[in-house]
């Protein structure tokens, strides 16, 4: 992509409105544009890392078992009325009407409308285990949008739902995704800790936010430093394998960790004290068991071996692909600017031509933009004709992983410079190792 002919709308001066650094990195970046509390319009930018976060998401939910559809944002008042929610849910959910009066809502989140698509096909456990997912908008009307796309009113959700034939098989499929959500959050380049969270009415322990440790977050989180090194299972752990998986989550849940409404000091005191972490932390997802919650009241049944009709044990699973973005920002930036993480970069490389008309510095900026394309990564090439130090600045702030800057005197030498974004660290090398090196980014 040509800088000339890409809409980034960078922004010079700090945003007033912007209390955390990844809400005015986003608006200073051109990532989103506020349209009304709590609601905003993705640029570019900001859309390109969105999709790459929610691509992370569903490679992973895929692998783990689930399956994608897609429901819809606005929900009729019925379903919720079955399940007794439609008056339990109170002010943060939008109520419409349509033409005829229907009252409709705009879902805040879609437990009844999965189970009412479960209870219209399946009939049988041998139909099961069962999940399904999807990534939507929802609403909720939040008393105090703020920070951003961190606490929004209108946000991107991935939510799965699993329906299994009794506990053991909901118990299976909450460890399973339990794990996809480690493996998830750590190709975002991110570490989210596992952290007992509230059941509710329901009881038990099969709930958990996974958080991400940050001084802006939300929440004050307490847990143990072993979490930091825990090993984060690898590509090809196997799912169908739930004893293997049930062992991870074990790994996982035992050292302490919780967040303030669930934390014990009696079990805090019980750690020792150079490894106790008290912290703050961003709620980047939660999964929860809650068994037939709403199966029951919306009769979403299945036969089992037994030949008898048995409610559906179910789970919840959400992640918040348009927060996350921000919480990557939270964990990676320096005073300069966004630094992605490989994996969700808008781009890879920041080409720089320095001298824009600059017949050799033209030439060699063509050539690197032709190979690196070539080779598959994608390229963000400055061809304006702005001055060097607000390329520098614009390329700093935007936090592409590599910068690969063309100036007259290096092109005389046969050399670009190459930057890290990451580290700081330049290198000047001759132009063919530059796109050996780059061409070969992982
Ligand atoms: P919170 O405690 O932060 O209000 P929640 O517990 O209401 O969140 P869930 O219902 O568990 O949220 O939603 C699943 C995920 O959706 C959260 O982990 C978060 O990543 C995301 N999310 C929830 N509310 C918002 C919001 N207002 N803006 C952006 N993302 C959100
Ligand atoms: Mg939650």
């Amino acid at each position: 992509m040509r800088l000339s002919h890409f809409f980034l709308p960078i922004l010079k001066e700090n945003p007033r409105e912007a209390e955390i650094v990844s809400h005015r990195l986003m608006l200073r970046a051109g990532m989103i544009r506020q349209q009304a509390s709590g609601s905003f319009s993705w640029l570019p930018l900001g859309k390109r890392v969105l999709d790459k976060v929610c691509q992370i998401i569903r490679e992973e939910q895929n692998r783990s078992g689930a399956q994608e559809i897609l429901m819809p944002t606005i929900q009729p008042a019925d379903l919720w009325m079955e399940s007794g929610r439609y008056n339990d849910y109170g002010k943060e959910m939008l109520r419409i009407r349509d033409r005829q009066d229907r009252p409709l809502l705009y879902g805040p989140t879609n437990e009844e409308m999965v189970t009412d698509i479960f209870r219209g096909y399946v009939r049988s456990y041998k139909d099961l285990p069962l999940n399904l997912y999807h990534i939507q908008w929802k609403f909720r009307d939040e008393i105090r949008p703020r920070f951003g796309v961190m606490r929004s009113r209108e946000f991107l959700m991935k939510d799965a739902y699993s329906f299994d034939l009794d506990y053991e098989g909901a118990k299976a499929a909450y460890n399973r995704m339990f794990v996809a959500y480690l493996r998830t959050f750590q190709r975002m380049g991110l570490q989210a800790i596992p952290m007992r969270a509230e059941t509710g009415p329901i009881g038990g322990d099969l709930s958990h936010e996974f958080i991400i440790l940050a001084s802006t977050g939300e929440s004050a989180v307490f847990c143990h430093r072993d979490f930091l090194d825990l090993p984060v299972p690898p590509e090809n752990v196997d799912f169908t394998n739930d004893a293997q998986i049930d062992e991870i989550v074990a790994q996982w849940t035992a050292p302490y960790a919780a967040t303030d409404e669930m934390h014990d000091e009696e079990a805090w005191a019980t750690v020792p004290e150079e490894k106790r972490l008290a912290a703050r932390g961003i709620e980047v997802g939660h999964i929860f068991h809650f068994g037939t919650k709403y199966s029951k009241p919306m009769k979403a049944a299945v036969q089992g071996p037994d030949g008898k009709e048995h409610f559906v044990s179910m789970g919840s699973y959400g992640i918040g692909p348009t927060r996350l973005v921000a919480a990557i920002i939270e964990a990676s930036h320096d005073e300069n600017g966004i630094i992605w993480p490989q994996s969700v970069a808008p781009f890879d490389i920041a080409l720089i031509n320095m001298k824009v008309g600059d017949s050799e510095c033209d030439r060699i900026s063509e050539e690197l933009y032709a190979a690196f394309t070539e080779a598959g990564r994608e390229v963000l090439y400055d061809n304006t004709d702005g001055r060097p130090g607000a390329k520098f600045a614009t390329a700093d702030l935007i936090g592409l992983p590599w910068q690969v800057i063309v100036g007259p005197r290096g092109v005389a030498a046969g050399e670009v410079e190459l930057k890290n974004r990451a580290t700081g660290e330049r290198q000047n090398i001759p132009v063919s190792d530059a796109i050996r090196r780059l061409g070969a980014v992982s």
